[in-house]
């Protein structure tokens, strides 16, 4: 008994040992938890964002640590830094087995069809599926066989929800979007699946308007009674990522403390 504790608790350990993990949005919330998941997993992490001083103060944390981390300023809605990320990974690190697609915004979560600007609309797709689909097409030149894609979608990418239009449609998007790379990529053994999060607090939902009664609202229609923290999230991210869901592809893993249940 006391052996296969010992081993699990290894096991746990070393995850991630020595697979290089890009991870988008890893400045904040789900991204920096799963930053910070991944190096005490044994990976040696590359996160990127919008603002820098929001990875240095992650990259400085986890470095703390132990852990291994480099960071660079990306726009993930811009083909161009994708380039230059992935450069910048190969350039630290010589490889990359690991992409998670977190990086989003919400968007205005209460603003009805009629009042959606174009250009609104555009920006919450540009930067929530666009950002993907360029992420995705910008590291596969560079995966080996084993590689795993994991995309940051929402329990918004499975309900409708009035209000959250753009949100909505991107997150939907990145759902099927995965499912079609999964199938596409699976002959390069490569997996890809995605992760829908119901309420979790992070800089996203308390900075919007009415974030207190999106808050109540989220939590009252949550069995479990409560949001999750990033690291919950983040779990499910560590499994899709992991050689223990070497034979998961094109799934769709909701944590969510039951919200899309009933
Ligand atoms: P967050 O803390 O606001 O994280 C969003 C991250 O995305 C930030 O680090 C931000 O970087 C980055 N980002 C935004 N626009 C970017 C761009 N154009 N290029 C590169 N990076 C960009 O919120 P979060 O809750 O952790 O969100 C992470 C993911 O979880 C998102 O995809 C979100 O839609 C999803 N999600 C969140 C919830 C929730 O309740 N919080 C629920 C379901 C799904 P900077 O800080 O540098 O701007």
């Amino acid at each position: 008994m006391e052996n296969n504790i010992q081993t699990e608790v290894q096991r746990g350990q070393a995850r991630l040992q020595g697979l290089v993990a890009l991870i988008t949005g890893g400045g904040t919330g789900i991204g920096a938890a799963t930053a910070a998941m991944f190096a005490r997993e044994g990976a040696k992490v590359m996160i990127t964002g919008n603002l820098e001083h929001h990875l240095v103060e992650i990259a400085q944390a986890i470095e703390k640590e132990q852990g291994i981390i480099a960071y660079t300023v990306h726009d993930v809605s811009k083909e161009a830094d994708w380039k230059r990320a992935i450069e910048a990974t190969m350039a630290v690190y010589g490889k990359l087995d690991i992409l998670i697609n977190n990086a989003g915004i919400s968007g205005n979560l209460s603003a009805t069809l009629e009042e959606r600007t174009e250009e609104e609309f555009g920006k919450v797709l540009a930067i929530n599926l666009t950002g993907q689909f360029l992420g995705i097409k910008a590291v596969v030149p560079f995966m080996k066989p084993g590689g795993s894609i994991v995309n940051v979608s929402s329990i918004a990418g499975i309900t409708g929800n009035a209000g959250a239009n753009a949100y909505t449609a991107s997150k939907g998007g990145s759902r099927l979007l995965s499912k079609g790379a999964a199938v596409e990529l699976a002959a390069k053994g490569i997996r890809v699946n995605s992760v829908h999060p119901g309420y979790v607090d992070t800089p996203m939902v308390r900075v919007m308007e009415g974030a207190q009664s999106f808050k109540e609202m989220a939590i009252a229609n949550t069995p479990l009674g409560r949001g999750a923290s990033p690291e919950e999230i983040a779990q499910g991210i560590l499994f899709l990522a992991s050689k223990e869901a070497s034979y998961v592809t094109g799934a769709e893993l909701i944590i969510d403390g039951g919200f899309t249940a009933f």
